[in-house]
């Protein structure tokens, strides 16, 4: 069996969380969590890196230190995972969707203005299986509005746009550490940020929006998103390995790529020319003339010991936001990118142990199923 996607915890994760059971300190207290965020805010050469319990709250945590709430709108693509949209959601503002382009599956650029009104505040990019949005466009946008950015980067740990690295484009970029993600805590978040201030209310509100003055009094809503010290301590030996464990994506992506590409009916991942993609999945699309859809090709793939994912299915077709809450987004209109991008596409096994062996067997599979 081929898992889609497991972790690489040969480093020093089992000495650092020995270390935290040694000396005792296992809540968010310890040393490791300010070690951990140092370390990996540093490793997106950004100042403050603050640490959360998982990417959906560093997405939530992230518009509520903008002030973002009730009444207010969040633009972000239709095709992404339901994080994306249920953080806007969970602030009280609605989400509004963009569909994609297919030169590199992120948000259309193109379709940004004609959604924003009086009421947006924030563009949400994701960067999509560890290839970067068109941030300048993005920015240039966002700048000519006055809107903020916040990169969904949970999956783009190390990617890079025009050489500036994923969560140090935007206002913020939030990170997950699932164990499926090229940096892994088991869960895990960090929101990353040049900006003091934001990062100070962010903390605030991580802890309760605990105040110094009175023990238990509080002026503000917050959460309770901290981290642990026993996955920070995971963290920090996953981040010494930062550059390794983003080069087995990639190398994953080159012995793909190399072995897919005569197969007929399969299109490769995008790879904009300004963009450093860390392929944190290695994703195809199951084009019409293959011979049979990616739904039919991911049963096939597991009767042969290959575990494979679908793609995300996109948020106006999400039966959630069918309800027609005043949170949820307006599901209307046309998002044909995402829908095609949602029915063709496919992640293979993308593990950062994954062997040439493997990708061989997986590339051979394809091989078999297609119509040659
Ligand atoms: C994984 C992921 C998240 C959420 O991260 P969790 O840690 O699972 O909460 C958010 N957005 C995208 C695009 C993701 O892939």
């Amino acid at each position: 069996m081929i898992p889609v996607c497991a972790p690489k915890l040969g480093g020093n994760e089992l000495k650092y969380v020995a270390d935290c059971v040694k000396s005792n300190w296992i809540s968010s207290m310890g040393t490791y969590v300010t070690q951990f965020e140092e370390s990996f805010s540093s490793f997106c050469n950004t100042r403050y890196g603050i640490a959360v319990c998982n990417g959906t709250v560093a997405l939530h945590l992230a518009l509520e230190a903008l002030g973002i709430g009730r009444g207010d709108e969040v633009i972000i693509p239709t095709f992404t995972m339901i994080a994306t949209a249920n953080a806007a959601v969970y602030t009280r503002a609605k989400p509004v969707l963009v569909d994609s382009e297919m030169k590199t599956w992120n948000i259309d650029v193109d379709k940004i203005e004609e959604k924003i009104t009086g009421r947006t505040k924030a563009i949400i990019p994701v960067h999509t299986y560890g290839h970067p949005a068109d941030m300048d466009k993005i920015k240039e946008i966002a700048e000519k509005h006055r809107l903020f950015v916040v990169e969904d980067a949970a999956e783009a740990h190390g990617a890079e746009y025009k050489g500036i690295r994923a969560g140090s484009l935007g206002d913020i970029g939030c990170f997950s550490f699932y164990a499926n993600k090229i940096i892994t805590t088991g869960e895990g978040g960090m929101l990353v940020t040049n900006n003091e201030e934001i990062a100070e209310k962010a903390k605030l509100l991580r802890n309760q929006a605990l105040i110094k003055k009175r023990r238990f009094m509080h002026e503000e809503m917050g959460f309770n998103y901290r981290f642990t010290n026993v996955q920070a301590a995971i963290g920090l030996a996953q981040t010494e390995r930062a550059d390794e464990l983003v080069q087995d994506r990639i190398n994953n992506a080159i012995r793909y790529n190399e072995w897919l590409k005569d197969i007929k009916g399969i299109t490769l991942p995008p790879q904009a020319e300004w963009a450093k993609n860390v392929y944190w999945m290695y994703s195809i699309l199951i084009e019409d003339d293959f011979g049979m859809d990616a739904a039919e090709v991911q049963e096939e793939l597991m009767k042969r010991g290959i575990e494979t994912r679908p793609f995300f299915y996109p948020m106006h077709l999400q039966p959630l936001f069918q309800a027609g809450d005043e949170r949820f987004p307006d599901c209307s209109g046309e998002y044909p990118v995402a829908e095609e991008l949602s029915r063709k596409g496919l992640n293979l096994p993308s593990s950062n142990g994954l062997k040439d062996e493997e990708i061989r067997q997986v590339a051979d599979a394809l091989k078999s199923l297609s119509k040659k």
